[in-house]
């Protein structure tokens, strides 16, 4: 692709569906570098999703073929309601198949909104919860 170029590309990670769909995710993360601003960037992703097959009938949750979102953006946070954008991510803090690929290539990399790494995210998300009770 000549607008966007692949810095890094995360291993398959696959995930259990959520909500009726049945089958399971392949998902993985990627840094790419692209001259693009985020709505654009956007659109280009939804031309690869539909390009892929992926058509918007039907329910939110239902399976589908490919699903392109932008998690974090060099230049920090954007937030937009048409075309509905937000960056970051607001499942980057709360879904495992989303944190564990993108930390394995930006671990590092700060969530604008919490101030916290990746790997930061990834270890409060999965922190066990305080139990009131516990002995
Ligand atoms: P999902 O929320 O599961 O990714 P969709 O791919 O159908 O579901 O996305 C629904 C809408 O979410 C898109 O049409 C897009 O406008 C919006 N959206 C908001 N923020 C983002 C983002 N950071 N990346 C991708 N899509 C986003
Ligand atoms: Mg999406």
């Amino acid at each position: 692709m000549d607008d966007i170029d692949v810095f890094a590309q995360s291993a398959i990670v696959a995930s259990a569906p959520l909500g009726p769909s049945r089958r399971q995710y392949a998902n993985a993360a990627a840094v790419v570098a692209t001259p693009l601003v985020p709505p654009a960037l956007l659109r280009r992703l939804q031309e690869i999703e539909i390009h892929f097959g992926r058509t918007r009938r039907g329910q939110p949750w239902q399976a589908r073929t490919l699903d392109l979102d932008i998690l974090l953006w060099s230049e920090g946070i954007w937030a937009e309601s048409h075309p509905h954008l937000s960056i970051p991510h607001p499942a980057l803090r709360t879904r495992n198949f989303v944190l564990t690929p993108a930390a394995m290539i930006a671990p590092d990399w700060r969530d604008p909104v919490t101030g916290l790494t990746i790997r930061q995210l990834q270890t409060r998300f999965n922190r066990p919860k305080r139990l009131d009770r516990a002995v």
